[in-house]
This record gives C-alpha cells, structure tokens and sequence, in this order.
C-alpha cells in the first residue's frame, strides 16, 4: 500500500485545487518557509479525522478554510482527498484504490466520503486500524512527537505498540462488546 495523490482544494493557504500526485518510493516536499510544506501533512491528518484545532495548528475547525488574501476572496469549504493503492488488499476493502474525502463548510457542515460514497468517520477509523494509518497512527510523525512518545506514559505508549502489533481492531471490537 502506497499513498497515490492527494488533493486540496479551499484547504488553509491551497486556495485552488491543487493534485500532489507521487510514485512508489520516497518524496521530498521543499519550499520556503512559510509556502505550506507542512499544510500539506496537515491536509493528510484532517481528512483521516483530526477533530483538533490545535493539532492543525489552528485556533478553531473552521481555520482549515481558505481565509482569502489581498486579492482572493475566502473560500466557502475546504476539501482534501487522499488516495492509496490497494492492490496488495492491505486494507480491508475491496478496491484497487481507496480514495478518503472529507469536505466542511463554514457552517461547520461536514462529510466523509470512502472512495465516493457517504461514510461515517468510523466507517473510515476502523478501515485504517492496526495500519499505522490514522490520526493515532505513527505514519505521520509530527513535530515534538517523539518526545512525548519517550515522555509519555506507559498506557499511551502501549497503544503505539498495539498499532503496530496489529491488535486494536480486537481491543475495539471487545469494548464495543463489553458494552452492549
Ligand atoms: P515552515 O518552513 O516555516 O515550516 P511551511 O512551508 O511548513 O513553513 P505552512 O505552515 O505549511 O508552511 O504554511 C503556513 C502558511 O499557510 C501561512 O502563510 C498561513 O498564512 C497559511 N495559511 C494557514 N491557514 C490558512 C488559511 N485558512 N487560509 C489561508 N492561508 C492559510
Ligand atoms: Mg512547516
């Protein structure tokens, strides 16, 4: 599994719709400081969830909308999607290619999408369990965030490895159950 492309469109400084499309392998995003290097990982965490402000280094949701410049008005919504290739099946879907969508508007209207049709953010949260993928997963490794693994307490540091471990869907599903 690979990430393919993703798209911005209304997201933070992307006024525009923009398709980052990338091969097998690595890649490097460079720019100036300040151009929107790390808007581009933050596009990643907010269609796979993120529902803090502050872990997009923003003051409210609504801050990951275009707020317009001199010359460009704000936008009305914000939408990013992310799409991996999926042929070795690693997710548990039945599809090649999975495309991940999200889209709010300024009235704090807002859905997800799973490769085109309507889906609840769990729908998406349990397709990406034990993947490393995920707003609690450690495939994007942010700013400080070692630390706070190494710092961390012992339960959280646990989650990490039950991620890796690939038993959280089993953890989840017994909650689900115990609590019936
Ligand atoms: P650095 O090298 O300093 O880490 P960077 O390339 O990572 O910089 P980002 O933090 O991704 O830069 O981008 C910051 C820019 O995004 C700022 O210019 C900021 O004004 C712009 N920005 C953030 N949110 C919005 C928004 N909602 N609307 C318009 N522009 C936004
Ligand atoms: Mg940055």
């Amino acid at each position: 599994m690979f990430l393919k492309s993703i798209e911005v469109q209304g997201f933070k400084s992307f006024a525009n719709k923009i398709l980052f499309e990338f091969n097998d392998g690595i890649t490097g995003i460079v720019g100036p400081n300040g151009s929107g290097k790390s808007n581009v990982a933050d596009a990643v965490r907010w269609v796979l969830g993120e529902q803090s402000a502050k872990q997009l280094r923003g003051a409210s949701m609504q801050d990951v909308i275009f707020s317009g410049t001199q010359n460009r008005k704000p936008q009305g919504y914000a939408y990013v999607a992310i799409t991996l290739d999926n042929s070795d099946h690693s997710l548990p879907i039945d599809y090649d290619e999975v495309t991940v969508s999200r889209r709010v508007y300024r009235s704090g209207e807002s859905e997800y999408l799973l490769n085109g049709a309507a889906c609840r953010l769990r729908d998406i949260n349990e397709m990406f369990y034990d993947t490393g993928i995920g707003k609690e997963g450690y495939s994007i490794i942010g700013q400080g965030q070692i630390d706070k693994i190494l710092s961390g307490k012992p339960e959280d540091r646990r989650e990490l490895f039950d991620e890796a471990a690939g038993i959280v869907k089993f953890k989840k599903r017994k909650n689900i159950a115990q609590k019936k």
